[in-house]
């Protein structure tokens, strides 16, 4: 089954996972940006990342015909350095016009401290500025409900954004709840041990619909799954679900979010070939 995989730090990843990847299905990623698992000295590194983000790996992800697309941002951990972070936004607009970039992202919290708020409210106001779409990453384990909820408590004082125009990923059974029913978009990102497993993916889904959810891999350079998509794919068919649901989940649902960036198609042969499919449902 062909799906798309909303959330894979790819730049951490090897050309086997590609392979692996392509050989599942994926047909495109969406990489945000994010910690690299150490802080970064400069902002300079930073403007190499993003270059890495929107020159290197499109075409490395072009060799395993995957589409790739990236999203650009201070990302949470490093928000906490407001220097820091001060000099990083000042060069991300600059990379908002290239062809692959689709919007601001991953933004939000980790520790849930008054600088990451500071610089998490700066890109929030970018992405409307810029008219963009917005990625937003929750903190994990204890951090997660109450971050979850200031980042919310942040859009809110916005009346400007759209909520069909963020996406509020690492949703867990106790957060999903508050992201749709505000309007957002969820994300489930599943991982082999920590977060949310394939089986759990499965449970929220049977609990809450399909509705505004994508499901990602995360694919980072911790212990993560590059191929977890195909394996929440195998449990919702052990479960009996039909296809057609599963294809709306994994690849119609982020076809509809991502989409609404101009900038987002499906390669004419993906969408030719997974005609019948749409058809058939
Ligand atoms: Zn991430």
């Amino acid at each position: 089954m062909r799906y798309i995989d909303h959330h894979a730090h790819m730049v951490s990843r090897t050309t086997d996972d590609y392979q692996q990847m392509a050989l599942t299905g994926c047909v495109a990623v969406t990489e945000p940006a994010f910690w690299a698992g150490w802080d970064r000295s400069a902002a300079d590194g930073f403007e190499d990342y993003f270059r890495q983000l929107t020159e290197f790996e499109p075409n490395r992800a072009a060799q395993y015909r995957i589409q790739h697309y990236a999203w650009m941002a201070m990302n949470p951990k490093e928000s906490e350095n407001r220097e820091l972070s001060r000099k990083v936004i000042e060069r991300i607009p600059k990379f908002l016009g290239r062809p692959t970039v689709l919007g601001i992202g991953e933004i939000g919290l980790n520790r849930v401290t008054r600088n990451e708020v500071a610089t998490y409210t700066e890109q929030v106001e970018l992405a409307l500025e810029h008219r963009q779409l917005i990625l937003i990453h929750t903190p994990h384990l204890e951090d997660k409900l109450k971050g979850t909820r200031i980042s919310i408590d942040v859009l809110r004082k916005y009346s400007k954004i759209q909520p069909g125009r963020v996406l509020v990923d690492h949703a867990e059974e106790h957060t999903i709840e508050m992201i749709l029913e505000h309007g957002y978009w969820a994300g489930l990102t599943l991982y082999p041990n920590t977060k949310v497993s394939p089986q759990r993916a499965a449970d929220i889904i049977e609990q809450f619909g399909a509705e505004r959810i994508c499901i990602a891999g995360a694919c980072d350079w911790g212990p993560s799954d590059p191929i977890a998509v195909p394996r929440f794919i195998a449990e919702m068919r052990r479960r009996r679900h039909p296809d057609a649901l599963i294809h709306r989940i994994v690849f119609e649902n982020p076809v509809q979010f991502l989409s609404q960036s101009p900038k987002f198609k499906v390669r004419a042969d993906v969408v030719n070939e997974i005609a019948p499919a749409t058809v058939a449902r």
